[in-house]
């Protein structure tokens, strides 16, 4: 597509923080580092780049597919995960935000990975691995009759590898490290970051299964086994390693779980072996070398007056299936098993975002039952509509070659181009370039200062200033109460202001469970969700989080107690 040359910098309207974060993290640079396109251009940019895909399937398709890609990403009802805006078109051309390898009990396989990983951290992919099958601490290493140094030892070697290759980066690669619940060196896992400044690159999960989550909940004994061996070499009680774990989550906000039965149970592919590891915020299960790219829906762009327009939702899905299955094609990949892989599958992960801004839009409170229908409902049509964009395009493609082996084979004679279509991301960036609240997630505050990139940015919710200027509330007491508290709590709001703008440490746990399991029951592959508690909550709390995440069929589970780590990157206001 021709380039029109762009004076206006701030043609997309955007805020000042999303300038910020686009101009620091995604605009293409001269070898001067001066910046070298407009956030226009760069939409342009990357709808070109990806559209090249469309010739292979059809000649002379690429450049009316850039203009349509170019429209959705400029509208900013739909963007892609980081990597892509960053990368595409540039020369460093990994698209996909994740990535998960495998590591066996091998040195060789060890440090394969390790030198992977560095690739993909270099072009700001996130990483995740499970370390359950190496041999634990102190067991037999035959060709030098020492001792093993253990899972943690090399995630140790991994998180110093990350952080020197960060050094390099614009956007700093993530690392996820799963250990299954049966590891004998469990114990040391669950208490690896008790150091709050230990291994700052990974988050942690434990890789639990019903059978141990009943046995927690019965008190019954839970066996150790060695990867090595298959030998149980200790029985531990169930419910003491739940004890701690939750001990560990209420103080630092880690280790996470990963429910892996139910992963499985939604495994499109078990033929291929079974789901240990996700990518690092936990919103794609995958199998060892498999990728995923991800792009979000801004659902507030579609709020038409009291409703959201569900044709242009429908519409846009559409596209971006599209978009998403193109960028399969057209990344790098840094080795030939990371492409085969990445082919074999065609997995993407197509998810929203502004959901708690839409819900406040909607006057829907998050901690409703309305909320949580609507949630659900709404998520139940962006599968369906997604998947039928995927079904289109294997009408048009052909199917993705493992199709066969698949359960979409199995369940039905439908053909589907993607094994996998929906994931909710957290959009940490994206959904500051989209100006709208992350993810799943409900508003942290009402107004907040954000330390981004070495600066702070002041921000009062939007939303709730024009309402309330709107409906004549907007007065300078409320103003300084929502400075001060961060929240809509000033006794001359009406009560339907101040519920619609709840704030996600006001929010009863029970409720951020419950969303996030109505998001998973219609989504593919998995939710990246954090359940905020207040400094005040206790372990209980934690252990039953736990406990009603999995009853109620998440894929995982995250807590994070305010106040609990040292790195929050949302601050509420200080007091004033
Ligand atoms: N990720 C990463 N480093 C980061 C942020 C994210 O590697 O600093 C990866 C990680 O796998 C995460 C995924 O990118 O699960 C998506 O994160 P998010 O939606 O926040 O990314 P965005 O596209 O908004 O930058």
């Amino acid at each position: 597509m021709a380039r029109k040359p762009e004076t206006n910098i701030d043609e997309l309207g955007l805020s000042a923080t999303a300038l910020a974060v686009v101009t620091e993290r995604y605009l293409c640079r001269d070898s001067d580092g001066r910046v070298r396109e407009s956030p226009g251009q760069m939409m342009d940019r990357v709808a070109g780049f990806v559209a090249r895909a469309e010739d292979a399937y059809r000649a002379r398709t690429a450049d009316r597919w850039a203009e349509r890609f170019s429209a959705l990403l400029r509208s900013r009802e739909f963007l892609p995960n980081s990597p892509t805006l960053m990368n595409a078109g540039t020369g460093s051309g990994v698209l996909s935000g994740c990535f998960v390898l495998p590591l066996e009990d091998s040195l060789d396989s060890i440090f394969a990975t390790l030198h992977t990983t560095a690739l993909l951290h270099q072009v700001g992919a996130g990483t995740g691995f499970a370390f359950s099958h190496l041999r634990p601490h102190d067991d037999l290493v035959h060709s030098t009759g020492a001792h093993a140094s253990g899972p943690l030892s090399f995630i140790t070697l991994f998180d110093a590898a990350t952080q020197v290759v960060r050094l390099g980066g614009r956007r700093r690669g993530a690392n996820i490290a799963v250990l299954d619940v049966h590891h004998p060196d469990i114990q040391e896992f669950v208490h690896a970051k008790s150091d709050r400044t230990a291994l700052p690159t990974f988050n942690l999960s434990v890789g639990v299964t019903e059978e141990f989550m009943l046995a927690a909940t019965a008190d019954r004994p839970h066996p150790l086994i060695n990867p090595r061996t298959g030998r149980v070499v200790q029985e531990v009680s169930a419910r003491a390693l739940m004890e701690t774990i939750a001990a560990q989550a209420w103080r630092t906000g880690e280790p996470g779980l990963l429910f892996l039965d139910t992963i499985n149970r939604a495994n499109p592919l078990p033929e291929l072996g079974p789901l240990e590891a996700t990518n690092p915020c936990g919103e794609v299960p995958l199998r060892p070398y498999e990728s995923c790219n991800l792009g979000s829906l801004a659902l507030p762009r579609f709020l038409a007056g009291d409703h959201l327009d569900e044709q242009r939702l429908a519409q846009a899905v559409r596209v971006a299936v599209r978009f998403l299955d193109d960028v399969i094609d057209v990344s790098d990949y840094p080795t030939p098993e990371l492409a085969a892989a990445a082919g074999a599958t065609r997995k993407i992960g197509l998810g929203i975002m502004g959901l708690a801004e839409t819900l406040a839009a909607l006057g829907l409170p998050y901690d409703s039952e309305m909320a949580v229908r609507f949630t659900r409902r709404l998520m139940s049509r962006i599968a369906r509509w997604g998947h039928a964009a995927s079904r289109e395009l294997a009408a048009e493609r052909g199917v993705f070659p493992l199709f066969d082996h698949s359960r979409w084979a199995a369940a039905s004679s439908a053909p589907m181009r993607n094994a996998q279509v929906t994931s909710i991301a957290p959009t940490g960036t994206i959904a500051l370039l989209a100006g709208t609240s992350a993810g799943i997630e409900p508003m942290f505050a009402l107004s907040y200062t954000r330390h981004l990139l070495g600066r702070a940015f002041v921000q009062v919710e939007p939303l709730f200033e024009r309402l309330a200027t709107e409906r004549g509330l907007w007065s300078p007491a409320i103003a300084a109460e929502i400075a001060a508290t961060g929240t809509a709590t000033h006794p001359d709001l009406p009560v339907d202001l101040r519920r619609r703008f709840v704030t996600a440490l006001e929010i009863d746990p029970v409720w951020h469970v419950r969303m996030q399991a109505a998001v998973q029951r219609h989504t593919d592959a998995a939710v990246a969700k954090t359940v905020n508690l207040p400094e005040t909550a206790d372990i209980d709390q934690v252990r039953n989080v736990f406990q009603h995440a999995w009853r109620a069929g998440c894929k995982g589970i995250t807590v994070y107690r305010s106040g609990s780590r040292p790195d929050q990157v949302l601050r509420p206001p200080p007091p004033t």
